[in-house]
């Protein structure tokens, strides 16, 4: 399979009042042709500052890069102008985001932004375009395009207005389809439609996702590929089925403890994940899960563990996985 997306070692930093807040801390992974690859974490783990690098959203300042390379095809995005990511937004790569209320334009008719996205990026007539608009609606099954395209955003409902956002962001259609939280503030059945559509959307445009969520029903769902995050760094990554069966760091198999499921009897409490992430104003020196993890040994606390691979595609950042791991354990935590 190809590879549409390669990010390396990429670190991004915010500067703020009280100093660098560094909330990308060297991360490196791909998105292969047609894939969909979903980054998880909690929040402030840095999934969104990823995504929003990629199209180069991020306000800057006071968000900066201190390192690293976005390549999309190849082409290291961090060396584009302005206008040269404008062009690439719009084209190749497009975004779909949690709440379509604050993207859509309140006061514009749902036609005429749709009309206005896809005059901006092909050369169609008015006549030609609002043609297109009705179909691009129909495509992403809002029902009645032709009377809807007349409606303002607030006419429609939350799934809706989703699928509208999805419309205009197919109307380049991308190579890569960013998807951030897409289906957070939807009701589950709501939920399962826009997913079923993007699985859709994805094979008749042979287009790649990246699905940023903290919802692990979701990634389970619609993923090839799973990225764990925690304080700014990949801890983990792998297939759906590595990290849902065989999850390697502690921090993936408290998260996926943590996700109610059908065998759950009501007497039995969630397993939250108790504590904080670190500070990422003074990141560790050593793993970042340490002070919420129930198996940290002494080396943990000062030295930053390299990924060690499980298999051919399934890796994880952890001590535990280390050959000389038997004799670290046995210093256990309470020797630090
Ligand atoms: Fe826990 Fe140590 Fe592994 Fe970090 S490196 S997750 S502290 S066992």
């Amino acid at each position: 399979m190809g590879k549409v997306l390669e990010v390396k070692d990429l670190k991004i930093s915010f500067k703020t009042f009280f100093g660098e807040v560094e909330a990308v801390r060297g991360i490196s992974f791909d998105v292969g042709k047609r894939e969909t690859v979903a980054i998880v974490g909690e929040s402030g783990c840095g999934k969104s500052v990823t995504a929003n690098s990629i199209m180069q959203l991020l306000p800057m300042p006071p968000a900066f890069f201190k390192g690293g390379e976005i390549l999309f095809n190849g082409e290291n995005l961090l060396d584009k102008t302005e206008k040269e990511m404008k062009e690439i937004r719009g084209n190749q790569i497009s975004m779909v985001f949690q709440d379509p209320m604050t993207s859509l334009n309140p006061t514009m008719k749902i036609g005429d932004q749709i009309v206005e996205g896809l005059r901006e990026h092909r050369k169609l007539t008015q006549k030609e375009a609002e043609q297109k608009a009705i179909e691009m609606l129909d495509l992403v099954a809002v029902p009645q395009p032709e009377k809807r395209i007349h409606q303002y955003p607030h006419e429609f409902s939350g799934g809706m207005r989703q699928r509208v956002m999805i419309a205009l962001a197919m109307v380049s259609t991308p190579q890569l389809l960013i998807a951030d939280e897409p289906t957070t503030a939807l009701d589950v059945t709501v939920q399962a439609q826009i997913l079923e559509l993007m699985k859709t959307l994805q094979d008749r445009l042979d287009m790649s996702i990246i699905l940023i969520t903290h919802d692990l029903g979701v990634v389970a769902d619609m993923s090839d590929r799973v990225i764990v995050m925690y304080a700014g760094q990949i801890v983990e990554q792998g297939t759906v089925d590595d990290i849902f069966y065989r999850p390697g760091h502690p921090y993936t198999r408290r998260l996926l403890a943590s996700v109610p499921h059908p065998n759950l009897s009501k007497d039995e409490p969630l397993q939250a994940i108790e504590g904080s992430p670190p500070d990422l104003y003074v990141p560790p020196k050593g793993c970042a899960f340490y002070d919420r993890c129930d198996r940290a040994m002494k080396i943990c606390k000062d030295h930053m563990p390299e990924f060690i691979s499980h298999g051919d595609s399934h890796c994880s950042r952890c001590w535990l996985h280390h050959p000389m791991a038997k004799q670290v354990q046995d210093l256990g935590k309470e020797g630090a």
